[in-house]
Formats: structure tokens, C-alpha cells, sequence
């Protein structure tokens, strides 16, 4: 978890605070003023234009943050974190406003990454960058139907993307979650990825380091919480509400990047203060619980996710 402390708006220190050895309390981190969390979670959009098998969906009203609202938000993660991640669910491409958007978050010290399906880039790519995005995920995985030609077709606009955008400086992650259920894809994509950016790849923990600012990342795929899945017991760790936290598009407040229908709706930050929202029982409850390893919401017990945590 980075941690950026600061004195008058002005980062001093910036280091790597591991949650499982390190604990601050919230007052402490407030007297400090170090931002709590390393990231926060933020649903511009809660519309996509795909429809991934693996995809939990909502049943959410569709909506949009206005660009009102979207300000509304940052004035609230002042001093809460440095990050903002444009994604829960939606495609956050579709949103028209986005590169205002990014430009308002880093004109007030914010850094935007954007998780994206990727079919969008061709046309819009180049407003991110020039907005100054941070960090541009790209799920590969998300592309499973069409024939090979529009696959293809599809890699080449991504590889276009992902090359002139780490050229310019912005970190690109090109992401494969989906092992074990990729369907044969993989190799194409390893092939096509290859034989476009060719140099020495070098492997790490995540994945590889294609070359500077661009990256391939492996993950499992994973199950999303659900309220009707089955009840895998109480025993539950996670970093919801200690290392980030996530705001639907409606201004809803939830603990995670998971919570797609928000099911544990902690408050909306567009109605009470969000100090409120974090400090409330059921917020507290939850973080106690997971200090000791217990899930204290239903919703919880039921996720798939946080089972890799144990
Ligand atoms: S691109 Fe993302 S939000 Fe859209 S359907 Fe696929 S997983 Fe869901
Ligand atoms: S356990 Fe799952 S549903 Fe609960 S906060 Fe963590 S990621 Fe979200």
C-alpha cells in the first residue's frame, strides 16, 4: 500500500506501508494527514457496451455521473487518497465527459487509471492521453466472441493504443484474468503481442515487462460475490475499506470494487459527509471483522474473491 504523507497539500514522503505489519489508526493517519487509502474505487458509468460471460452485471438503474456530481466526488477524496480507479462496473469510455474528468482529478493532485475493455481506444485513445491519464488497464480477456478477423483487428487497435500511450509516459497494463478459461485465445494474443513489440520480455511476479510503461499481466479468473451464490462460511479476510473503497455512479458508497449491485451500501457521499459514511457502525464492523478474520456482512461469506486472501 503506498502511503503519501503530507504537510500543507505538499507530498513529503511517499512509501510502501504494508497493512499486515503496520497499523495506523484512523486518527493517527488524520493528525499525520497521510491519505488513508491507496486507492478509491469510482463508477462513472455503470453502462457498458459488452456483455462478458464472466461479467456479474447489475440491476442498477443505468446512469451517469454528471460532471456536478464527478466534482462532488473529488472534493470528498481530498486528503483520502492519491488514485482514482474509473471502474466498478461500466465502461468508463463510453462516458463522454472522461477526459474532462481527467483533467479536473489532476488538475486538483489526483491520478486517474482507467480500466477498459479496450474496444473504445481507436476512438477515444488518444483524448486520454492527452488528458493526462496515469495508468490504462486493458482486459484482454474481455474480448471473447467475433471471429478471428475482428479479433485480430481488436489487438492491432489495442497494441496501437498501448504503444503510443507508454511512449507518452502512461503506465499501460495489458491484462489476461482468465486462466484456465481463455477459450484457446491466449495464444493468439501471446503471438500477436509478440510479434508486435519484439525485445527482450521480462518475466516478474505479475506477469512481464514488455518494455518501459508497458506490461502483461496473468490472473485467475474469479468468482464475483453474490448474494444467492452459497454461503462459504464466515472466515473471510479482505482489504474493502482498509486499503480502498468504491463509489457507485449514483454517489453510493461501497467497501470494494465488487459490490456491483450494492448490496452493502454504506451511505452516498452525494447526500452526508463521507468521514460519516467510513466511520459508521457497519463500516466499523466490517473492518474489525476482517482484522480478525471474519466477515461480518452477508454478501461477504459469499464472495469468491476474497477466498485467494486466506
Ligand atoms: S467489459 Fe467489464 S463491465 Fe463490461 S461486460 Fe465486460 S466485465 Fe462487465
Ligand atoms: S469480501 Fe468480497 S464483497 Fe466483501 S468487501 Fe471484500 S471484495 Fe467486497
Amino acid at each position: 500500500m503506498l502511503i503519501f504523507v503530507s504537510i500543507d497539500n505538499a507530498v513529503l514522503i511517499c512509501y510502501n506501508y504494508t497493512v499486515n505489519t503496520v497499523s495506523l489508526s484512523r486518527s493517527d493517519r488524520d493528525a499525520w494527514r497521510i491519505d488513508v487509502y491507496s486507492k478509491v474505487y469510482v463508477e462513472i458509468t455503470n453502462v457498458c457496451n459488452m456483455s462478458c460471460s464472466f461479467c456479474h452485471g447489475h440491476s442498477r438503474e443505468t446512469r451517469r455521473m454528471s460532471a456536478d456530481e464527478f466534482s462532488r466526488v473529488l472534493d470528498a477524496l481530498e486528503g483520502q487518497t492519491k488514485f482514482i480507479y474509473y471502474h466498478l462496473m461500466g465502461e468508463p469510455l463510453t462516458h463522454p465527459r472522461l477526459p474532462d474528468f481527467v483533467r479536473l482529478a489532476s488538475d486538483r493532485g489526483f491520478k486517474s487509471i482507467i480500466t477498459t475493455n479496450g474496444t473504445l481506444l481507436a476512438r477515444r485513445g488518444r483524448e486520454l492521453i492527452d488528458a493526462g491519464v496515469h495508468k490504462v488497464s486493458i482486459s484482454l480477456h474481455s474480448f471473447e466472441d467475433g471471429d478471428d478477423a475482428s479479433f485480430e483487428r481488436y489487438m492491432s487497435e489495442v497494441s496501437d493504443f498501448a504503444d503510443e500511450a507508454s511512449r507518452a509516459g502512461v503506465i499501460v497494463v495489458l491484462r489476461l484474468w482468465n486462466r484456465g478459461f481463455d477459450g484457446g485465445r491466449n495464444d493468439k494474443t501471446w503471438e500477436l503481442l509478440r510479434s508486435r513489440f519484439d525485445g527482450e520480455w521480462a518475466e516478474n511476479t505479475r506477469g512481464i515487462r514488455i518494455r518501459d510503461k508497458l506490461h502483461l499481466e496473468w490472473g485467475d479468473r474469479f468468482e464475483w460475490p453474490d448474494m444467492s451464490a452459497d454461503d462459504q462460511g464466515s472466515e473471510v479476510f479482505c482489504y474493502g475499506l482498509r486499503d480502498h473503497f468504491g463509489i457507485l455512479c449514483d454517489g453510493s458508497v461501497v467497501p470494494c470494487c465488487m459490490d456491483s449491485d450494492g448490496v452493502i451500501t454504506l451511505g452516498n457521499v452525494f447526500d452526508q459527509p463521507l468521514s460519516e459514511i467510513l466511520d459508521s457502525p457497519r463500516a466499523r464492523a466490517m473492518v474489525d471483522g476482517f482484522e480478525h478474520r471474519e466477515a461480518s456482512e452477508e454478501l461477504c461469506r459469499r464472495c469468491g474473491y476474497a477466498r485467494r486472501f486466506i
